[in-house]
């Protein structure tokens, strides 16, 4: 194996940290958070206590000051645990680092503190029933009213939908405007005019909790905008890197999980008087799935150190995201054949991750948004047609 070189004595201190708090704290209560449908309030609480929440932002705040490393090793071992329930990486690594950069004074005091005790609990609103790759045209709107926006519209497939405390919503403050037209507003779930509507049930990430949301007339103040107005778009093309890198830690860190499971069933597994592990097509299918996954650990681990220093360009961290997701679900399937029946049993955590991996290649960008962004970067582009 080729050593991982990227982790201080600390940082593993911290690993240790996580995985105690996932044997205790998660493993055993997972798939009754998956007949749920969400985590409870207070699984966020404990992880708060711990300093597993915000881990990656400042002190003054409420974080812990620790670097992007601490947040890839709660990220690895929650995927590794193949548990998609707790969104963690979300709530600290997508939302928070919006507010840490672009929050006044104001708005990081109010929300950040609360966010890393786990007191408030967030979501990030951008998709809508009208389409979640094309963010440049979504329709809720929040028009400027005296000190107030009133935002109508809905958002769907929302992370974390019913449990927010506070959403990071994406919405038009011009409509006549494209990406010029996007704003952020950060918006309480409990101000009058907004609804959840039903959990949506999924084929995986079942302890997750994806909500529909509607906003009508509801009113926030103009101090809940985050940035500037209409510098929403840009605002969000400031973390796709970070976001992309996110999908690949999961999915590589998935990956070998799910060998590590399949060497383990067939060593064991005895059939026509071998072990599952002597077949050919055994050996031969597992050995090559390896050698792809550690090809993928290797770019992951380097697109994380250029990340610590700032390099990591948005371009790559695509390219990272699409091969990782993709070999992430190839993985699944071929290790659920392993286990025959047995693998297309819920209890079994392989199964599991094979319907959790589907998702992967649609979520934080689908696929083939990923190819199109490596395409424009490596081709000339293509001319658009007039919308
Ligand atoms: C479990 C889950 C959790 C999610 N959590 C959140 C969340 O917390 N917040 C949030 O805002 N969203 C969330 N999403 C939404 C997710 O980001 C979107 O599903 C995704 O961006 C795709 O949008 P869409 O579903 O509307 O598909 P569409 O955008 O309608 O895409 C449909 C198809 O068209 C393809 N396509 C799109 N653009 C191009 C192109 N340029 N060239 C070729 N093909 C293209 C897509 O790849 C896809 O195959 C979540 C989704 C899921 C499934």
């Amino acid at each position: 194996m080729i050593p991982r070189t990227l982790f201080s004595a600390e940082h593993e201190g911290f690993r240790d940290t996580v995985r105690r708090f996932i044997e205790a704290e998660v493993t055993p209560h997972h798939a009754q958070w998956e007949r749920d449908g969400q985590v409870p309030r207070s699984l966020w609480r404990k992880a708060g206590e711990l300093g597993l929440l915000l881990c990656n932002a400042p002190e003054a705040y409420g974080g812990m000051g620790g670097d992007f490393l601490h947040s890839a090793i709660l990220i690895e071992e929650m995927a590794r645990a193949g548990a998609t329930g707790p969104t963690f990486y979300l709530h600290s690594d997508i939302v928070a680092p919006y507010l840490v950069d672009f929050g006044t004074e104001a708005q990081k005091r109010k929300w950040l503190p609360r966010m890393a005790t786990g007191e408030v609990v967030v979501a990030l609103g951008m998709s809508e029933p009208s389409g979640g790759s094309d963010v440049q045209s979504i329709r809720t709107q929040a028009i400027r009213d005296g000190d107030d926006y009133v935002v109508n519209g809905q958002k769907v497939f929302i992370t974390n939908g019913h449990s927010a405390d506070l959403l990071l919503l994406a919405c038009k403050t011009d409509p006549q405007e494209k990406a010029r037209g996007v704003s952020l507003l950060l918006v309480e779930t409990d101000r009058p005019g907004f609804t959840r509507g039903r959990h949506l049930e999924k084929i995986g990430c079942k302890a997750q909790d994806t909500a529909e949301l509607f906003f009508t007339d509801l009113r926030v103040p103009a101090s809940n905008l985050l940035g500037t107005e209409g510098g929403g778009f840009a605002v969000l093309m400031t973390q796709l890197a970070q976001e992309r890198l996110i999908q690949a830690i999961r999915a590589v860190s998935a990956s070998e999980a799910a060998l590590e499971w399949t060497r383990s069933y067939v060593a064991d597994r005895k059939m026509f008087g071998q072990n599952l592990s002597d077949f050919q097509n055994t050996r031969f299918t597992l050995a090559d799935l390896h050698a792809q996954v550690l090809a993928q650990r290797t770019f992951v681990d380097r697109c994380m150190a250029l990340h610590v220093q700032g390099l990591l360009d948005a371009v790559d961290a695509a390219a990272c995201k699409l091969v990782t997701t993709d070999l992430q679900f190839k993985v699944m399937d071929q290790c659920l054949q392993f286990f025959g029946g047995w693998g297309y049993m819920w209890e079994y955590p392989i199964a599991r991750a094979f319907a959790d991996a589907r998702m992967c290649r649609i979520g934080g960008g689908t696929a083939e948004v990923m190819k199109q962004i490596v395409a424009n970067a490596i081709l000339p582009k293509v001319a658009r047609k007039p919308s």
